[in-house]
């Protein structure tokens, strides 16, 4: 459902037509710059269905003028699309836009029947569940687990049943995220399965790894990632198209209108998400050295200490030439890393980014924002990733310690 609102920036008087294509969120700030002064305006829309109100946030106030039929041509007032879910360019206006929306209705009706349509359905509990998701793991952060229970009885899901711990529900949460290209993610984890069941010595080798997880790295890895997704979700509307189209494998236009512009928020995103990424990612070189046939702490040609030691862009230099590993190593930008951790990263005109990186001199680059948006998502959904695998091993090593006390 799309609405008009005719709106006026407070600082040059510029009037604005916003059409806002209401998705299924129930609150969406949006947040751009006027094209005549370069202010900031934001305002929010509420869905109050049938309607969808308008609050002015910054800089913006009710503007009474005239709205012509076919406002694409008109010069006198500038036009804005937003949309939650999709992306829309700016040339073509609001037709194209129409066009965007089907080709996700398309690819969302084609897996109707099929467990990728279970999945995608559980999308529109995606909010509301990170909401519950969060509360629940926050008090385990905290080591009260009295209410967890409770907390956790509120979460929505098609593909969960009956009284589901933490992590159960986080794995679910996490396939949402993912959905529907979790089925293929969660492949890997199903062949690293089979290939230690497989073979004595890589069982044993597992079993010492997920000994060492438990004791040294699990607690660290938690708060990392509670930490990232919080950031991400505090951003969700921002990255919310990205995530779409990205899930089901759609080409992103940069010719885009982008809804949100907390880009002072989102800037930071990248260098943070990297850092702890880049942490966590030991499991993966861990697994891999099994996968090689080596003990688990041991790596072709370092140790255990001079790894953990290695600079963070070198992380994952063991394993970017397993195939079956390689999805672990993309959109990991080094440049990109510093200039985003250390804020040399600024918005030098509408959607381009400019920023510095480099050991002496600082050199300077370019990229579409939607570009980094894009470069963001990519890298989250390898952290969700990464989650999943943690959480599924160690599932599989507590089911084997009860088993063994028994
Ligand atoms: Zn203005």
């Amino acid at each position: 459902m799309t609405f008009r609102y005719k709106i006026k920036c407070n600082t040059c008087g510029r009037n604005i037509l916003v059409r806002f294509g209401m998705g299924y969120t129930e609150y969406q700030e949006c947040e751009f710059k006027c094209d005549q002064c370069s202010s900031d305006i934001k305002f929010s829309i509420t869905a109050k269905p049938p309607q969808a109100i308008i609050d002015y946030l910054e800089n913006c106030s009710y503007s009474d003028f005239q709205d012509s039929l076919f406002p694409d041509d008109n010069k006198k007032y500038l036009i804005k699309n937003f949309h939650q879910d999709f992306l829309s360019t700016k040339k073509d206006g609001f037709f194209y836009s129409v066009l965007e929306l089907n080709k996700i209705l398309e690819k969302r009706f084609s897996y109707s029947g099929s467990a990728e349509g279970v999945l995608v359905a559980n999308f529109t509990f995606l909010e509301k569940n990170w909401r519950i998701v969060k509360q629940a793991w926050q008090m385990k952060n905290n080591n009260n687990n009295n209410f967890i229970e409770d907390v956790l009885k509120k979460y929505e899901s098609i593909t969960i049943e009956g009284v589901c711990g933490f992590e159960d529900i986080l794995f679910d949460f996490n396939n949402t995220v993912l959905a529907p290209e979790c089925l293929k993610y969660n492949k890997i984890a199903e062949k690293l399965v089979q290939e230690y069941k497989s073979k004595k010595s890589k069982r044993k080798e597992f079993l010492k790894l997920m000994e060492y997880y438990r004791d040294n790295l699990m607690v660290d890895h938690m708060e990392k990632f509670f930490n990232i997704y919080s950031d991400f979700f505090d951003l969700y509307n921002d990255f919310r198209p990205f995530l779409m189209y990205t899930n089901h494998k759609l080409d992103i236009n940069l010719d885009i209108n982008i809804a949100n512009h907390n880009f002072h928020r989102t800037k930071m995103f990248y260098g943070n998400l990297y850092e702890a990424y880049t942490s966590n990612i030991i499991f993966i070189s861990l697994l891999h050295n099994i996968h090689k046939g080596r003990r688990f702490d041991e790596f072709c040609n370092l140790t255990l200490s001079k790894y953990c030691g290695l600079d963070k862009s070198k992380k994952t230099e063991n394993f970017k030439n397993t195939e079956m590993f390689i999805f672990f190593d993309d959109f990991l930008t080094n440049k990109l890393r510093n200039a985003s951790h250390h804020g040399n990263i600024k918005m030098i005109d509408n959607d381009v980014l400019e920023y510095k990186s480099g050991k002496e001199s600082l050199k300077r680059y370019t990229m579409h924002y939607g570009r980094y948006m894009q470069i963001c998502v990519e890298l989250f959904i390898r952290f969700v990733s990464l989650l999943q695998l943690e959480i599924c091993f160690f599932y599989i090593f507590n089911k084997k310690i009860k088993s063994d006390l028994k």
